[in-house]
C-alpha cells in the first residue's frame, strides 16, 4: 500500500512513519510513505501558503494554487488510483471498521490542514472523504494523519509479527479486548487469574471473552447496544 501525504511539516510524517509497526512495514516493503509540501508549489518568492479568509475575521486559510498543484505532483507519481482523504473535526469519526476498509486500498492520499483549514473548494474538487480523530480540535492534521498511517499501516499483511494479534483487538469483533497478563505469574503479591495458568484453552477461550463482554458491558455500553448477543454470551455476561 502506499500512503502520500500532504504536509506543511513532513518531518514529522517522517518520523512517525519510520518507527516501530509502520517502519518494519516500509522496510518490509508492505506499505510505502511519502511526504510532499505543498510550498513547493508556491509561485512567490516567500512560498506563501494562507491568505485572510474572505469576509474578515481571525486566522488563516490554506490556499487553492499550491494545495492543487501539490495534488496533481502527488496523483501523477503513482499509477495507482488514489482515495483522497481530509483529516478534518468536521469529519466523520474514523472508526476500526473504515480502518479495515482503507486498509484494503491500495494507495491514500491524506490532506492535512493547518490554521483554519482548506479552501471549501478544494475539498469539494479534491476530496472524496472527510475524517476526524476526535471530538476537539488539533492545530494541525499532521497527528490526525499519522493516526490513519498507523491504524491502517499495521493491517497490511505482515506487518504485526503475529498475525492473529490484530483480530483479537478491541473492536474488531464488536467488544473491547480481553486484559493481559504476563510473566512473573506472582508480582508484589498479586496473582495472575488462574484459568490462564491452567492449560485448558477451551476455559480460557472462555474466560477471555466472559472479560471482554465485562469490560465492554462496564466501559462502552454503546458497542454492546450494537450487537446482537448470542446465549452463549448472554451467559457469560450474567455469569
Ligand atoms: N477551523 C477548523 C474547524 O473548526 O473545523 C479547525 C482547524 S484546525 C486548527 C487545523 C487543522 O487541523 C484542520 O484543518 C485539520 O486538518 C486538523 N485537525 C484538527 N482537529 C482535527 C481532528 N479532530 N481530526 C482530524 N484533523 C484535525
Amino acid at each position: 500500500m502506499r500512503i502520500d501525504v500532504l504536509t506543511l511539516f513532513p518531518e514529522f510524517i517522517d518520523a512517525a512513519a519510520a518507527v516501530g509497526v509502520i517502519g518494519r512495514a516500509q522496510q518490509r516493503g508492505l506499505l510505502a510513505v511519502r511526504a510532499w509540501n505543498p510550498r513547493d508549489h508556491t509561485h512567490d518568492n516567500y512560498r506563501r501558503i494562507d491568505e485572510r479568509p474572505f469576509g474578515g475575521g481571525p486566522g488563516m486559510v490554506m490556499s487553492n494554487q499550491p494545495l492543487r498543484d501539490c495534488l496533481a505532483a502527488m496523483r501523477a507519481a503513482a499509477s495507482e488510483p488514489a482515495h483522497t482523504i481530509y483529516v478534518t473535526p468536521q469529519g466523520a469519526r474514523l472508526t476500526q471498521r473504515r480502518v479495515r476498509e482503507l486498509a484494503a486500498l491500495p494507495r491514500l492520499i491524506l490532506v492535512c490542514g493547518r490554521y483554519e483549514g482548506i479552501d471549501e473548494r478544494l475539498i469539494a474538487a479534491e476530496i472524496d472523504e472527510e475524517l476526524s480523530i476526535g471530538d476537539y480540535v488539533l492545530s494541525g492534521g499532521e497527528l490526525a494523519a499519522a493516526v490513519v498511517i498507523d491504524a491502517v499501516g499495521r493491517l497490511q499483511d505482515g506487518a504485526l509479527n503475529d498475525a492473529d494479534s490484530a483480530a483479537q483487538d478491541s473492536f474488531e469483533n464488536g467488544l473491547l479486548d480481553c486484559p493481559h497478563y504476563t510473566r512473573p505469574d506472582e508480582f508484589e503479591g498479586e496473582s495472575v487469574p488462574p484459568v490462564l495458568l491452567s492449560g485448558d484453552h477451551a476455559a480460557i477461550a472462555r474466560w477471555r471473552r466472559q472479560q471482554s463482554l465485562g469490560r465492554t458491558w462496564l466501559r462502552r455500553p454503546d458497542l454492546l447496544a450494537r450487537m446482537t448477543l448470542s446465549k452463549a454470551d448472554r451467559v457469560l455476561l450474567d455469569g
